[in-house]
């Protein structure tokens, strides 16, 4: 019998209706003589009782500094309440339904608290219940470490369980279900007329998810992608019929099987950066050296590097520019840093090398009298760093200027 995964996220799960509709879908894969095996994150988003941020939100309230591994035991908590909740409605609805918990589900993971890594997936629990005719409904976003520590994966962790245990058990599709019927060509919340991408390859929704698009983690896309187990990313909300965004190894044939020309997939935005610039004079090497042993000494992440003879520009975390910044200060080297930065990334696995790409960024972003902090390309991407304020503007400017909205 093929095996669906089916992933609910935390809007399809808040409400009395939602998780009637996302019941649907369950019922719907029994009646097609498929074996479901679901996936729920924590119910709701923060304010909602057991959403894993109203869960952090009470224990920094109450002033309790509890250690990582009872931090994780108490964000477990959301998952659980989940999986209890829906595999208690299967039942009263006529399928016979368990609850596990991730480690009873086989998530073996490091003891990495807070952000763990699944190492092993051994799912006996879950093929024991398909034997007794009960589908599973696994609590996602958490583990177990091999001497039973109960570990978290970080953000999007549900959808690296409903990969991870799609990959250990062969499953025909790994289904997201969220509140949105696909990927996107946009962030829906920022460009209203975004539409669908009907099919994308793993590598593109991964370059989207890593630039900010974050429909679905980029780490369960890589293990899907190492399975070779297809996705798709749907809304719980629409008809059963409805498949979303399929994510597969293939390309893009359209409605009559040619590959269509498709350069740019979409637009994706990253917030909260703050770029810092260092002027040089003279012999520059010992400062570049400085500067980037000092940024990894204290655990620094940077990105969008630009070196050259003179100065030296780079971008972290908003939350780690005081940090950054004093470090800088010892090396005494005169950086300056601009703060609350956004990066827009234009993808697609065909813009490599097409004529014109880049004038076409900046026309539009200056015809928006969008200031361009910097640039940065690769053979899938443009990236163009722009003050938060302007980053709706920019995308919103992009996505019109490749005509996204009438892509299909
Ligand atoms: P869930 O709780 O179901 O995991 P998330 O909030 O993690 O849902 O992800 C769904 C959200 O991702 C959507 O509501 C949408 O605002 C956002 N999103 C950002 N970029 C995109 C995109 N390119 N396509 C679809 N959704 C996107
Ligand atoms: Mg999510």
């Amino acid at each position: 019998m093929p095996i669906w995964v089916q992933k609910f996220g935390g809007t399809s799960l808040s409400t009395k209706e939602a998780r009637a509709h996302a019941i649907k879908h369950v019922k719907h894969a029994v009646e097609r003589n498929v074996q479901p095996v679901v996936v729920v994150s924590a119910m709701g988003r923060r304010g909602e009782p057991y959403a894993t941020d109203t869960l952090l939100d009470w224990i920094a309230s109450n002033g309790n500094r509890p250690t990582p591994r009872e931090t994780d035991l108490l964000l477990a908590c959301g998952e659980i309440v989940s999986a209890v909740t829906f595999a208690s409605l299967l039942n009263e609805r006529g399928i016979p339904a368990a609850a596990l918990t991730g480690g009873q589900a086989g998530i073996l993971t490091d003891g990495h608290h807070g952000d763990a890594r699944i190492l092993h997936v051994h799912p006996a629990r879950i093929l024991e219940l398909m034997d007794e005719g009960k589908v599973a409904v696994v609590a996602g976003f958490q583990g177990q470490t091999a001497s039973g520590e109960v570990t978290t994966l970080g953000r999007g962790g549900s959808d690296t369980t409903a990969t991870a245990l799609g990959a250990a058990l062969g499953a025909e599709f790994v289904d997201i279900f969220t509140d949105v019927e696909g990927v996107l060509t946009a962030d829906p919340r920022v460009v209203r007329e975004a539409k669908r991408i009907q099919r994308i390859d793993y590598h593109e929704i991964c370059n989207m998810a890593y630039n900010g698009a974050k429909v679905i983690h980029p780490r369960a896309v890589e293990i899907a992608m190492q399975a070779n187990i297809p996705l798709r990313i749907r809304s719980t909300f629409a008809p059963v019929e409805d498949e979303g965004t399929l994510v597969s190894r293939e390309p893009f044939p359209d409605a009559g099987g040619r590959i269509r020309d498709r350069y740019v997939t979409g637009i994706a935005h990253a917030e909260h950066l703050c770029q810092i610039q260092i002027p040089i004079a003279g012999n520059s090497y010992e400062l570049q050296l400085k500067v980037f042993k000092a940024m990894a000494a204290h655990g620094i992440s940077v990105d969008f590097i630009n070196v050259n003879p003179s100065g030296i520009m780079y971008t972290v975390h908003d939350r780690d520019r005081p940090l950054a910044m004093r470090t800088l200060e010892r090396l005494g080297c005169g950086a300056r840093c601009v703060p609350d930065c956004s990066k827009v990334a234009v993808i697609g696995g065909g813009i490599n090398g097409v004529p014109g790409i880049m004038s076409r960024v900046v026309e539009a972003l200056t015809e928006e009298n969008i200031p361009i902090l910097q640039t940065a390309d690769s053979h899938t991407t443009i990236w163009v760093l722009v003050a938060g304020k302007d980053a709706a503007a920019a995308v919103r400017a992009l996505h019109r200027t490749f005509h996204l909205h009438e892509s299909i």
